[in-house]
Parts: C-alpha cells; structure tokens; sequence
C-alpha cells in the first residue's frame, strides 16, 4: 500500500519509461490527465513542422509531393502504425478524421454481407460512432438495420442475421474494456465482420488486432499518439479484406491510377482504395512525429504502466475523497488507461481542479474523467492530483460561482 508520497518517488525512479517525459513540452505548474482527449505537444513537433513549412512546402513546392515523400505519407504513417496495434504494414492507411473512417468502412462492411442488414452496436458508444451509423441508416434505408444492445445482452445479440458489430474497445466514459478476442470471435461465429474503434485503445494498449482476427479498425491520431488537435485518423482492414471491401468515398487517392486521369474510377487493389482526397500534409507531419515517439516503446509496457497509475489512482482517491464514486472498472485487465469517477457536482469541481492546474475532463451528466498517459505521466502526479482534489472537495472550494459557467468544449 503506497502511503506517502515518497513512495510514489520510488516507483517513478524505478519506471524505465520515465525518460520518455524529457520529450514532451509540458507547460510548468500543471498535472495533464487529458492526454486521452488531445495527447500533450511533443518537443520534436514544432521544429518538424517549421521544417515541413519552411523547406518542403516553401522551397520544395509542388516537387515535394515526390521528393519529400507527400504523396506516400498515409501510407508510410499507416505502416508504423501498424506496429502498435497488431497490424501488417499493408493493412493500415492515415486519412480523414476517425468520424469519416468510420462510415468507409461501415458501409464498406455492408458491401462485403451484402444478404445482412443489422449493424451491432451499444446505446452509450461515443456519439460520433452513433450518428455516423444514423447517417449511414437514413443514406441506405433499408438496407441495412441499426440494432443496439447494452454491454451485457451485446453477445448473446451476435447472430447469424448480423452483418457487422461494431464496438470502441475501451469506452470513452467508463473506460470498460471490450474482450477484444472473445467478442470477435462471437462475431465470426456468427458469421458477423467485427469493426473496433481504438480511439482510446491506441497507444495506450497492447492492441492485437491480427492476434484476435478483427477484421476491420478505425482509431483516432490526436488522443494517445499525441498527433495534435484535429490529427488525422488511421484505419485498418484485414488483408483479407482487402479486395472486396468497397469504400462508399471514392475519391481520386483511392484510384489505382491518380494520375492517369481516368474518367472511370477503379480502385487501388489494396489498402489505398481505402483513401478519398488529398492528404493534409501539415496535419500528418505533425502525427508522424507522435506515433514515430510512440515507436520507441514497448506498448506492453506502455499498458502495464497506464493501468498501474489508474490502480493507484483509483486507492488513493477512494481513501481520501470519499464523495466520489467509481464509475470505471476497479480490476485493471477489464479497464482502459483513464478512470472515471461520478459526482453530481463534476462540473464545477473539474473546473476548480483545472484552475488549480490539474487538468482532467468533464463527461454529461456527472463524469470525472482523468487520463493516465504513461509516457508524461508520473506517480507522484497521481499523489499531487490526488491531494488537490481532497483540498477541493474539503474545502467547498468549487461551490465558487463561476466554476459552474459551463464552457463550449467541455
Ligand atoms: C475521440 C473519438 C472519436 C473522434 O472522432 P473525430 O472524427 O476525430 O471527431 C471517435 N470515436 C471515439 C470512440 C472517440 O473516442
């Protein structure tokens, strides 16, 4: 049991991940627990980015499509990306945002069960994930079926009139963790393509995505990848896929030929078909830096340390703030790398905690949500954000007016 602060200390002096802070630009007098929501700048980034501006845009001009390697970019970013998700290099393209990859390759799930209609998915699944399968139904009509079942009917709701489920691994509110082996294999038992979003999962989790034999996988470049605000997103589809999958996006970058100009559209004969326009060049540069860092590490270490700073977490706050209550899994194996706790007054004690420079998020109606983010996280940060929230519940302190001015973002 960690009881002082010292302790914390011991376990960062003995974190061989601990280097890995050096390497972010982390603004002084803050504790970052969002790295889940928009991952922190790497140092790296800025002069990367002023390089990509200023000689491969500003000198390189419209050459450097070719000679700085634009127009491979959401390739080469996929096949590193690859790596940290269980993935072959050929099976993942960067492109577009995680909302736009997921309806590709949901609808492209329809054309590969073409006699199915139903898409599986759960009531609570991060909006986004809702709406596009909403968009998607009102598109195709009835063609296609929305169903969605709560987290505990969802397996026994896997039959054989199921095209596609489609789940986020680890859930952005509760950060309940998905079997990802167990739930693909319900689905292809039933003769159902399995679709994980890993928007929460990626570089924070030893994700296997061959290893469990998904078939498809969407995730996002600015939460755990740190590929900066708005990054764009990756997707996955299984080799074996990858021929018959059509993307409804059929935009010239997912062409066999771009450049030869064809009226008639044809698409790439392998994960390229997957993309619709030009790449955001800036926007991937800036990624590219985020998941060549992640690179360096071990993701099963990466998640053995995420957990045990949520474990930690999780013990100190519950002795010390006994007015929260858990609202995340309490054994490691079954959550994600953040932890969430309710409280009827989230709001405004989130935005007493963040003036105090301890920065997690707010999730409607009650949700704390706080993000363990193992490559700029320290123990002791979990000690010290711990300290300052008692301080805050203790003290009313948030009960002050204007924390409870309700912001646009939350
Ligand atoms: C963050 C997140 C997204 C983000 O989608 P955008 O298109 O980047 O806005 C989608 N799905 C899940 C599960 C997420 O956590």
């Amino acid at each position: 049991m960690t009881a002082i602060r010292a302790d914390c200390e011991a376990l960062d002096a003995a974190d061989a991940l601990a280097l890995f802070r050096e390497r972010f630009d982390l603004p002084s007098g803050v504790i970052y627990l969002d790295g889940n929501s928009l991952g922190a700048l790497p140092k790296a980034t800025a002069l990367r980015l002023s390089e990509v501006v200023q000689q491969e845009w500003g000198r390189g001009l419209i050459r450097s499509w070719n000679t700085s390697g634009w127009i491979e970019a959401p390739q080469r970013l996929g096949a590193k990306l690859a790596g940290l998700i269980g993935a072959k290099p050929s099976e993942v393209v960067v492109a577009d945002s995680t909302s736009v990859n997921l309806f590709k390759l949901v609808a492209g799930a329809a054309s590969l069960r073409p006699e199915r209609r139903i898409i599986l998915t759960e009531p609570g699944n991060f909006p986004t994930d809702l709406y596009i399968l909403q968009g998607l139904k009102a598109l195709l009509g009835e063609r296609i079926e929305l169903r969605m079942v709560s987290a505990e009917e969802l397996p026994a709701a896997i039959t054989e009139e199921v095209a596609t489920v489609v789940l986020t691994h680890v859930h952005y509110k509760s950060s309940l963790r998905w079997p990802m082996a167990t739930i693909t294999r319900l689905a292809h038992d039933a003769g159902a393509l399995m679709l994980w979003d890993l928007s929460h999962s990626a570089g924070a989790l030893a994700v296997d995505l061959n290893s469990c034999g998904a078939d498809l996988a969407i995730g996002c470049g600015y939460k755990y990848l740190n590929g900066g605000p708005g990054a764009p997103s990756f997707l996955f589809v299984a080799e074996r896929h990858q021929a018959a999958i059509q993307s409804p996006l059929t935009g010239w970058m997912g062409h066999a030929k771009p450049f030869a100009f064809d009226d008639a559209y044809a698409p790439a004969p392998d994960i390229r078909a997957q993309l619709c326009g030009t790449p955001a060049i800036l926007a991937m540069a800036a990624l590219e830096v985020g998941v060549d860092l992640m690179m360096e590490v071990d993701m099963a270490a990466v998640e053995t340390k995420g957990l045990a700073l949520g474990d930690l977490f999780i013990r100190l706050l519950e002795a010390r703030c006994p007015t929260l209550s858990l609202a995340s899994p309490r054994e490691a194996a079954a959550r994600g790398s953040h932890v969430s706790f309710t409280h009827t007054d989230g709001y405004p004690i989130m935005q007493a905690l963040i003036e105090r420079g301890v920065i997690g998020d707010f999730r409607a109606p009650d949700i704390l949500r706080f993000g363990f983010t193992p490559l700029y996280t320290r123990f002791v940060d979990v000690w010290d954000a711990v300290e300052v929230l008692r301080e805050v519940l203790e003290s009313g302190a948030y009960r002050e007016k204007r924390h409870s001015r309700v912001a646009a973002v939350t």
